[in-house]
């Protein structure tokens, strides 16, 4: 398998800088399927080819299947297609061999990372299922001019016909970095066929290597769900994602809706009575490390943080807005530095296993969930309740059922136009008694605010302890 990369840009010899292998020399490195080489065949101050050899062990990848839980390697068979065309092993190794590169920096060099150069890509073997046209899809939008054969089945018997192979060129002008990213994602999705198994930090790579490409791509969709191998769900997060970062000011709308909100539960100062009830569970647990999941604009960390028993308060937010409002409002600039040292915002996501979640006493996520869809719930579960496993978790949503007291709610209407669900009482029970089995948690619950005998208290809260 072979991947050549031509510089025409004099001085042609700086791709040897951009890709850290210096042209004079062999470079040479195992993978876990078998062995890449880096070597260049011409190395001229007009003309330098970079060639990315890979020698796959097919005799290696199946044999894989008896160390691997008997679960079977990564191909069945001894004789196939992988050692020969370009598939995402070729990704793998673009990505080992070639790593700096894709990290956008170069050492010596630093200048060229940001240089468009005239660069020549050529693929003599790639499995492509969409052909000729798919390919011209995905790479013409990209700048590139593509020039593609198909290979016969087989040059002594013509008239078996054509293989679904094709050989590849693609010329453009374009930087080294983002030449390889486009290489990155796309060859896998040629070939349609992925080795390894897709989980969910795939998407992860497909947003970091697509990053600045991918979402104007008209072919976007067909892409991730490709390279995603066809997991709907892992698609359907990562297009959300793609589409969340092209949405004008998301933030903005929020703050709008959350006027709205506040509106409909103020009559109550619901939310005092929530943050108070949600601040007695974390203390009454002893928690001194905590966590503040969906900490929006930091009303309850304003609490935690009165209150010394919490020595380590963490706020984390997948808003940014949400968290320079939190450290506006709660002065962090001007506290004094060991109130400071308490406190953390954090940017991120609850979609996402995060180190940062670990290690933590107590978690609050208050009036998130409903904001999540609910195909995320799976998610969030699992990073919170598996891979973050805080001792306790304290967690309140709306309970839909009192809707129909909030005098100013059309019928029908949820608190807030970004809630994606409201649940009733039974089905947030159903919910946690689910997550308390499969996860080791026994569950309490207590309504927040007034009490209705029919229609219960406008909040529902969970807590969790393990
Ligand atoms: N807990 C706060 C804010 C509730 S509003 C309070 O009670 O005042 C919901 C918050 O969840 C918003 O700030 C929103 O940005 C945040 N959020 C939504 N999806 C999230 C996600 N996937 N990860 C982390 N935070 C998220």
């Amino acid at each position: 398998m072979l991947l050549t990369i031509t510089n025409t840009t004099p001085a042609a010899t700086d791709l040897g800088f951009l890709l850290h292998k210096n042209p004079a020399r062999l470079h040479t490195r195992d993978l876990p399927f078998g062995r890449a080489h880096v070597f260049y065949p011409k190395a001229g101050n007009d003309e330098c080819t970079a060639a990315l050899m890979l020698e796959i062990d097919p005799v290696g990848l199946v044999r894989g299947r008896s160390s691997q839980n008997g679960e079977g390697g990564p191909l069945d068979q001894y004789v196939n297609d992988r050692p020969y065309v370009a598939s995402s092993f070729m990704s793998v190794a673009i990505g080992r061999m070639f790593a700096t590169a894709m990290s956008g920096r170069c050492k010596d060099r630093p200048e060229l990372v940001d240089t468009p150069l005239a660069l020549r890509v050529s693929l003599p073997v790639v499995a492509c299922r969409g052909g000729k046209p798919f390919l011209k899809k995905l790479f013409e939008p990209l700048g590139y001019s593509i020039e593609t054969e198909q290979l016969e089945l087989d040059t002594a018997f013509p008239e078996w016909g054509a293989s679904p192979y094709h050989s590849v060129t693609l010329a453009g002008t374009c930087t080294v970095h983002d030449l390889l990213s486009h290489l990155y994602v796309l060859i896998p999705v040629l070939d349609d066929e992925k080795h390894y198994y897709v989980g969910a930090d795939e998407i992860e790579k497909l947003l970091r290597h697509g990053d600045g490409w991918l979402q104007g791509h008209p072919e976007r969709d067909e892409i991730a769900h490709r390279y995603l191998k066809h997991h709907r769900r892992l698609t359907r997060m990562a297009l959300a994602r793609l589409v969340e970062e092209e949405a004008a000011d998301p933030d903005v709308e929020v703050a709008v809706q959350d006027v709205e909100e506040a509106e409909t539960e103020r009559s109550l100062s619901l939310n005092e009575q929530r943050l108070s009830a949600v601040l007695h569970q974390l203390k009454t647990s002893g928690a001194k490390r905590v966590l503040d999941l969906g900490c929006g604009e930091g009303r309850l960390l304003k609490l935690l943080l009165k209150d010394i028993q919490f020595s380590s308060i963490t706020g984390m937010d997948v808003s940014v807005r949400a968290l320079e409002t939190a450290s506006e409002r709660l002065g962090l600039s001007r506290l004094p530095e060991r109130q400071r040292q308490r406190l953390t915002l954090i940017h991120g996501s609850l979609m996402y296993s995060d180190s940062r979640l670990k290690s933590h006493d107590a978690a609050a996520v208050v009036e998130v969930i409903e904001h999540l869809e609910s195909y995320r719930l799976a998610a969030f579960e699992r990073v919170l309740f598996e891979f973050a496993q805080p001792a306790r978790i304290v967690l309140t949503t709306p309970n839909v059922e009192y809707n129909i007291l909030f005098e100013t709610l059309p019928a029908g209407r949820l608190r807030h136009r970004d809630h994606r669900f409201e649940w009733t009482r039974a089905e947030f029970r159903a919910w946690g008694d689910r997550i308390g089995a499969q996860f080791g948690y026994s569950v309490e619950y207590f309504p927040v605010g007034p009490e209705d005998p029919i229609h219960g208290a406008p909040t529902q809260m969970a807590v969790f302890s393990q």
